[in-house]
């Protein structure tokens, strides 16, 4: 109902764009499916305590830059559905989903599991978080949306099937990832990861898959401890895990080369019918939590390289999931440029 919504006021921009340009007809550019943004307020009711720096003010930074290419009628923005417990469960174990429900419910203010702080609002949040995902790849995988970011919070990428840390409740991008395969019968995806952060918990998820190819550049030895170069998945998972871990201090050189001499053929053998993204952005020039020095234009570059990747195999399919990225003003700035990037 909410994404009938969003299209109406997006055709009611487009037309407001083509009457201001003195024709009555829809430009052809128009027409065509467009990025989606995928929002919801219920996110913003997870409230770690004081002053956590994965804060609701995220969020607002990370919706400026959205907000402005929106009303340029250069995408929409779209309110997601929550995911139900059956998609949550494609990931995590139904005793973990247990103990979350409970331990919030419960009043507790951390997850036992790890360091992931909660409140009472945390549920409907990491539901919703987990919802946009599934929602994004609906709306990309049946062709409504060109291609789409989901604005979310909790982050998602440290969450494995039977714990939660690192800020993180479920696995948004996981979630998704398993909603492709088992709704649309997506057979091989691409997730691309260039948190600061090594994404522990979506490769525990996809280690022995073989559906999923992950690469992952992230700053070692730094928080959570894994991602070494020789973790590379077993069984059917095996060399379907990629890590390239890089001291305090990369940046552009090691980053973007690793996407470009590494992701690229990786990508050419691994042929994936979609593309997603750990976009977490804490991996910018001066994030309180990492200490990579990428750029905004780098973020576009490494933006660029994954859409050409999902051009090549995947008919332009891609759903890029916020993860971290705790300098407020560096990730509004950071989602901005990436944002426009999948929206040009
Ligand atoms: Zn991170």
């Amino acid at each position: 109902m909410t994404l009938a919504l969003s299209r109406r006021s997006f055709l009611q921009q487009a037309s407001a764009t083509a009457l201001s340009l003195g024709g009555g007809v829809l430009p052809a550019a128009a027409q065509r499916p467009i990025t989606q943004v995928f929002y919801d307020s219920a996110t913003l009711r997870h409230e770690p305590s004081g002053d956590h720096p994965e804060s609701p003010t995220r969020l607002d930074a990370a919706m400026e830059g959205v907000r402005t290419l929106e009303r340029q009628g250069r995408l929409t923005v779209a309110k997601p559905r929550p995911a139900t417990e059956g998609e949550i469960v494609r990931v995590h174990t139904p005793e973990y989903v247990k103990l979350v429900r409970s331990e919030i419910e419960a009043g507790r203010r951390t997850l036992s599991t790890g360091d992931t702080e909660i409140s009472p609002g945390s549920l409907g949040a990491a539901l919703a978080a987990a919802g946009a995902v599934v929602s994004a790849v609906d709306a990309v995988v049946s062709g409504r949306a060109r291609n789409a970011f989901c604005a979310v919070r909790p982050p998602g990428h440290h969450a494995s099937q039977a714990r939660g840390m690192g800020f993180c409740v479920f696995n948004n991008i996981a979630i998704g990832a398993r909603h492709a395969a088992r709704a649309h019968g997506v057979e091989r995806i691409l997730i691309a990861d260039w948190d600061v952060h090594h994404g522990n918990g979506t490769q525990d998820v996809f280690w022995s898959d073989g559906s999923v190819l992950f690469f992952d550049t992230h700053q070692h030895p730094w928080y959570p401890g894994t991602g070494n170069a020789d973790e590379t998945g077993e069984g059917n998972g095996r060399g379907r895990i990629v890590n390239q871990p890089f001291p305090a201090g990369a940046g552009r050189d090691e980053i973007l080369g690793a996407f470009r001499t590494r992701l690229v053929p990786a990508a050419e053998r691994f042929k994936p019918e979609l593309v997603m993204i750990s976009a977490g952005f804490d991996s910018r020039a001066g994030d309180p939590l990492g200490k990579f020095t990428l750029t905004d234009a780098d973020f576009a570059e490494l933006t660029a390289v994954v859409v050409e990747i999902a051009r090549q195999h995947a008919r332009g399919r891609v759903v890029s999931v916020l993860e971290g990225g705790y300098s407020r003003d560096g990730l509004a700035r950071a989602v901005a440029a990436h944002v426009e990037r999948l929206s040009a």
